[in-house]
């Protein structure tokens, strides 16, 4: 997969020294690659590598990353750049209601959508009303009436009369009944086409909509440039919703549509359930897009907070395979400063599988403090000696249970197992020398 592939290409950058245009004319190969195996548009791709080496040439290695990390860095920093803006927010018009338009293709996502925003305006207090302009299946005005149903939202509707009258007619509605959103759910067709369109241009032009919202499948890949770019032409389009983005798709769409038109990404969705609804974050897309974990969280992180010294120290006890609970103890604080210790480890690629096997518990992690500090010397560096009563003894002074105690020794031990792999493995972080 793409991920692999991307920390192969890193990987033989690693230790170069600096970058340079061959190297980078290399790695921007395979990430062209990448990016068309994500569905990112072709023309798109060709942008943004052309961006990214001209970024990446000659520009300085910053000193405390490798060169590897670098590319990193800047390819990450040129998809969030791309992708950025404003998001997750619907502009509130001072005089209601807010109108709300989502416009699409068939099977988009168009209805859910609708409802979901309902729901989330309603949890911020607003008082949305649902409109249901797609005529052309009654089985569409019925799933907005189950939808708008289930969330206690009221839905609007006028059976087959012409989209245009139904909108216009919702506004007065909801004035009249103090709804102070409305949001307008219109019909698709499988292809764009002018009637289609054309019955669009007709409902702006009767409501002047706050919002038109294109909402668009994340599965659809490349064709949802096109798609975006025609709607955007005819409409002039406030912002995009990318839909099934539960799926398994790396959602390439989304930097495609973005540096098409230049049409900021306002939400994504994340299943049919009314409340797999977020806001669009730029640079958690630029990861997923990248699939290689939170790799360049882990290198910000850590070179804000690991405290290098101590990082060769660790290093040299992992060779020496004297990795004790004095050291845990010291790592753990280490690692408090960096986050949760299971979402650093779950950031260095190809951990994230091990990690199920090893328990670590972050809100103990006061109580693990306690238990350790009551451990004498020699139980911290041999932790096989502390049986029954010592655990009693332990459990006692640190105010925790035998059980409590029982289970920091488990999990130091799988930690220790762990541990030995990573510096069998060579996995950075903590230093990935060879034991022996
Ligand atoms: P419309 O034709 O544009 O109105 O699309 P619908 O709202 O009827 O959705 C079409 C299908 O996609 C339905 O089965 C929805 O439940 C499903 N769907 C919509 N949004 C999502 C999403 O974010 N994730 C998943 N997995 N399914 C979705
Ligand atoms: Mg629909």
């Amino acid at each position: 997969g793409l991920s692999e592939k991307l920390q192969e290409t890193f990987k033989r950058l690693k230790g170069k020294g600096k970058l340079k245009e061959a190297d980078v004319n290399e790695a921007m190969r395979e990430v062209r690659v990448a990016l068309l195996e994500a569905d990112v548009n072709f023309k798109v791709v060709k942008d943004f590598v052309a961006k990214v080496k001209e970024r990446s040439i000659g520009q300085e290695v910053l000193e405390s990353l490798s060169p590897a990390q670098h590319v990193i860095k800047v390819v990450h920093e040129e998809m969030i750049d791309l992708m950025g803006g404003a998001s997750g927010k619907i502009l509130i018009a001072s005089k209601p209601p807010t109108v709300i338009m989502l416009v699409g293709l068939q099977g988009a996502g168009k209805t859910t959508h609708a409802a979901k925003l309902a729901n989330m305006l309603k949890k911020q207090g607003k008082h949305p009303l649902l409109v249901a302009c797609d005529i052309y299946r009654p089985a569409a005005i019925k799933q907005l009436q189950v939808l708008g149903a289930q969330l206690n939202v009221p839905v609007f509707s006028m059976g087959e009369e012409n989209p245009r009258d139904i909108a216009k007619a919702s506004i007065t509605h909801a004035n009249q009944n103090g709804q102070d959103v409305v949001i307008i759910d219109t019909a698709g067709r499988l292809h764009i086409n002018e009637e289609l369109m054309g019955e669009l241009r007709d409902i702006k032009g009767s409501v002047k909509p706050h919002e038109i919202l294109l909402v668009v499948d994340a599965m659809t890949g490349q064709d949802a440039v096109n798609v975006a770019e025609s709607f955007h032409g005819d409409l002039g389009l406030d912002g995009v919703i990318l839909t099934k983005l539960d799926g398994d798709t790396r959602g390439g769409a989304a930097l495609s549509i973005k540096a098409v038109t230049g049409c900021t990404i306002k939400f994504i969705g994340l299943g049919e359930k009314m409340d797999a609804l977020e806001a669009f974050h730029p640079d958690r897309m630029a990861s997923r897009i990248l699939g290689m974990g939170d790799v360049l969280t882990l290198i910000e992180k850590a070179q804000e907070s690991f405290d290098e010294k101590k990082a060769k120290e660790m290093e040299q006890k992992l060779r020496k395979q004297e990795f004790t609970l004095d050291d845990f103890l010291d790592q753990m604080q280490q690692m408090k400063k960096m986050g949760p210790l299971s979402s650093i480890l779950e950031m260095i690629p190809g951990v994230g599988k091990q990690l199920k096997d090893v328990n670590i518990d972050e809100k103990d992690t006061a109580h693990i403090e306690a238990i350790i500090r009551s451990m004498t010397t020699e139980e911290r560096r041999k932790p096989a000696i502390i049986k029954d009563s010592r655990k009693k003894r332990i459990a006692k002074g640190s105010g925790t249970s035998v059980q409590d105690v029982g289970r920091l020794l488990k999990q130091f031990e799988q930690m220790q197992k762990m541990m030995k792999q990573f510096s069998g493995g060579g996995m950075g972080m903590l230093g990935g020398g060879k034991k022996g």
